[in-house]
């Protein structure tokens, strides 16, 4: 195979082989068997990302939300290197240890929130959460609470792709796929901020984490988990209040709340995690994505010191682990990955540019009438597209907005996501690494502008 693509480097040939040989995630088979590769990338600098064909596009949701330090950092590349000489890799199992996941733990756990006390790595999101998941019900098998096994999780969040983790995802398309489904999974409606706070009159009271507390029985439920903004769902900010209300609710009932930071952890949300934006301290956070900047393949699961002193005090084989749990060069990443964040005041970036980026939405408010409901809470930011944006008014089915958008950007060398999983939901989301500046903030607005006029004028 290798040898294949080495002697084909001819650009069809390479379009030919992909569609022979790689089934992609998260594509139509059909749809890509017919049309080959959209993109075959292959190189980067700072906020940019050039194909084979030598075009240069800038990545403006920093891929899959995780190139967070963009293209070319060479203190990422030379801590792999440096590391993949050395050392590439051991193992974390059977009490072996390496220096880098020893120091990387350690410096986590001194950037995290609250009393987030110790660390268990896995080479990714959906590994984390999974992890999260069985650790909390182990936690309450030794608390003598066995009965503790469901996880609330709320629609439009994204939580992976394992069995477990994507039947917490609340995004329907996810579901259809191969029927497998965690049936201790229960799905509630996002940000009810009144119901949770106990307002039983509200209209949606029945879909509401309170409301499913109390039907299924609070010693039957193990954790909440949630995103603190939800990304790719259609990055959905929590109204004020929420988490707040949320993480009450499970104090008051002896449940568990996992914040699932994949996406905003490590700056994307203008703090180093997105729970600080709402000064809430949760029990578990899942992170992943940005800890090495997509540079490594690197998650981690933070337990707070009530499950790490339990949880060590187990004393038979903890039976859980990956091969990569641990992994010494992607540590070495994500130490070098937190040193860049600390040394280059990214957070600062990131606050500034959402103040840029935030301006630019003002100027495209007021010049594309179908715009509606921008958001940003750092650089994790998005735009819904709508008949009538005053009376909320969606477009017809057969009008797919945000994807019209998304592909005139792509054409102009711009790199977004839609999010229209939803029946007539058009939101567009940005999230571009988060060293970008004033300038490059501007050319992505300028050509969503010309995006919007473009899609304005089929109507
Ligand atoms: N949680 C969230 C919030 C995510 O956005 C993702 C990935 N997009 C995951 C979990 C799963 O992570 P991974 O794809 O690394 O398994």
């Amino acid at each position: 195979m290798t040898n294949i693509v080495k002697q084909n480097t001819n650009i069809d040939n390479l379009s030919k082989i992909d569609k022979e040989y790689f089934i992609h995630p998260t594509t139509v088979p059909k749809d890509f068997i017919e049309n080959g590769p959209k993109i075959i990338f292959s190189e980067g600098k700072g906020i940019r990302v050039k194909d084979v064909n030598g075009n240069e596009y800038i990545d403006g949701v920093s891929m899959l939300w995780n190139v967070n330090l963009g293209y070319g950092q060479k203190e990422l590349a030379d801590a792999a290197y440096e590391q993949l000489n050395r050392l590439p890799y051991c193992s974390s199992f059977y009490g072996y240890s390496n220096e880098n996941a020893i120091r990387l733990a350690e410096k986590v756990v001194s950037v995290a929130p609250g009393d987030l006390s110790a660390v268990f790595f896995t080479s990714g999101g959906s590994e984390s959460n999974e992890t999260a998941f069985k650790l909390v019900r182990h936690y309450w098998d030794m608390k003598g609470l066995s009965d503790k096994k469901k996880i609330i999780s709320l629609k439009r969040g994204y939580h992976g792709a394992t069995i477990s983790t994507g039947s917490a995802t609340g995004i329907i398309g996810f579901h259809n796929f191969s029927g497998s489904k965690d049936m201790d999974i229960l799905h509630a409606k996002p940000h009810l901020t009144n119901c949770e706070l106990g307002d039983k009159t509200a209209p949606d009271y029945d879909e509401s984490i309170r409301s499913m507390i109390e039907k299924t029985g609070a010693d039957q439920i193990a954790a909440v988990i949630m995103e603190p903004v939800q990304g790719a769902g259609g990055v959905h900010v929590p109204p004020e209040g929420y988490l707040q209300a949320v993480k009450k609710l499970c104090e008051e009932n002896n449940i568990l709340f996992i914040a699932d930071e994949v996406i905003c952890g490590f700056g994307r949300t203008g703090k180093m995690f997105g729970v600080e934006n709402w000064d809430v301290v949760p029990d578990v956070m899942c992170v992943a994505k940005g800890i090495t900047s997509g540079y490594a393949q690197l998650g981690a699961v933070l337990l707070n010191k009530e499950i790490r002193d339990t949880l060590v005090q187990y004393d038979q084989i903890l039976g859980h682990g990956f091969t990569y749990s641990g992994h010494p060069t992607a540590c070495a990443v994500g130490l070098a990955t937190l040193d860049f964040l600390e040394k280059n005041n990214i957070l600062q970036n990131v606050n500034e540019m959402e103040k840029e980026l935030k301006k630019g939405f003002k100027y495209l408010e007021e010049n594309h009438r179908h715009l509606a409901k921008t958001r940003a809470v750092g650089l994790l930011a998005g735009f819904e597209l709508m008949q009538d944006p005053d009376t909320e008014t969606p477009f017809e089915q057969s009008i797919r907005a945000a994807r019209y958008v998304v592909d005139h950007c792509f054409d102009n060398k711009l790199i977004l996501r839609a999010a229209d999983f939803e029946h007539q939901v058009n939101i567009v989301a940005i999230a571009p690494p988060l060293i970008i500046n004033k300038q490059e903030v501007e050319e992505i607005i300028n050509i969503v502008d010309d995006a919007l006029t473009s899609f304005e004028k089929t109507l």
